[in-house]
């Protein structure tokens, strides 16, 4: 484990705790929550490095109990994460077994759980025991990318710290660098906060045409050469023929970032654009009117709020592609 993310982009987090030391005021329930990528769970060995360090300005880093944490492998340190998606009854009994064990022993103990809103309701009951019976030395920290689903008599408990949103300008550096070509890059930095979900997400084969089918479809709706209905029948099988939901969503996700790029790009905002080079192609071509950009832009939502209906797919689309055309020539 490594504090670099931490310390680039979660400068408000760290100055936080850092006060907390000087002033040696903690409480002993922390939630953090934030998106996906947000450095939660560093930031909570953090704060285990900075409870158990022996060194002079803590969490030095340098000390025996610094590096024990930083390795997971620190006998004060407890981290409960889900198992499969959950966080389930016998895992949170385990933890509440291990903390009566260890709650009478000298010095401080932290007890982490990751992503607090995957416990099922009695597991929130067996972790619920062990927020109410903290003893002096005792810290939880739990994290979470949905504070909505984090149940009130948990979430009463702990003070509440919120993370920030990476920029979409870093997401993309880092899938640069992750070897992505810059445009892909930049539309799937803007789509999700987290390179490693964005990568994680490539690796489906499926969705690199789907982008591709996106873009070809973009150029058509401007360019009067080929209708865009015709484009989507020829080209667009990997989409058309697909059953599952979530591919379609993508699809129309990935068309509304390229109607914002024309917005930014009608409204002089060029540095906001995503879709770089084929905004090049796009740029010749389109309509400058910024109204007829945003009926086009509310045109793909209306149709993507379908999606969450039971429509015939091939239909909504035909739909869609001829509405988007007449606001087009309007
Ligand atoms: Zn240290």
């Amino acid at each position: 484990m490594n504090f670099d993310g931490l310390f680039k982009n979660q400068k408000k987090v760290v100055k936080l705790f850092q006060n907390s030391l000087k002033k040696d005021r903690f409480v002993h329930t922390y939630l953090f929550e934030g998106v996906k990528g947000t450095s939660k769970l560093e930031a909570a060995y953090y704060f285990a490095a900075m409870m158990l360090c022996d060194g002079e300005k803590k969490p030095c880093l340098q000390c025996d109990n610094c590096k024990k944490v930083l390795k997971g492998m620190h006998p004060s340190v407890f981290l409960l994460t889900p198992d499969n998606g959950m966080i389930k009854k016998e895992q949170a009994e385990a933890l509440q077994k291990e903390f009566s064990l260890t709650a009478l022993a000298e010095g401080r103990r932290i007890y982490i759980i990751d992503e607090i809103d995957k416990a099922n309701p009695s597991a929130a009951n067996s972790l619920l025991k062990i927020l109410e019976d903290l003893g002096s030395d005792n810290y939880v920290i739990m994290t979470t990318e949905s504070i909505d689903s984090v149940i009130s008599t948990i979430r009463s408990r702990a003070q509440i710290i919120s993370f920030d949103r990476l920029p979409a300008e870093t997401v993309a550096a880092d899938l640069i660098a992750r070897g992505f070509e810059e445009e892909t890059a930049r539309v799937f930095a803007n789509l999700s906060n987290s390179a490693e979900e964005v990568t994680e997400l490539l690796r489906d084969e499926k969705i690199l045409p789907i982008f591709e089918l996106a873009k070809k479809v973009g150029i058509s709706c401007v360019n009067g050469d080929v209708a865009p209905l015709l484009t989507m029948f020829s080209e667009g099988d990997c989409l058309l023929r697909e059953p599952d939901r979530k591919y379609h969503q993508l699809f129309m996700d990935l068309l509304v970032s390229l109607c914002n790029d024309k917005l930014y790009f009608v409204t002089d905002q060029i540095d906001r654009i995503s879709y770089r080079s084929t905004m090049q192609i796009i740029s010749e071509f389109m309509n400058k009117n910024q109204e007829k950009v945003i009926g086009e832009l509310e045109t793909i939502l209306k149709f993507k709020q379908r999606l969450k209906y039971n429509v015939n797919l091939e239909l909504m689309y035909a739909q869609m592609f001829v509405e988007l055309k007449n606001i087009m020539k309007a």
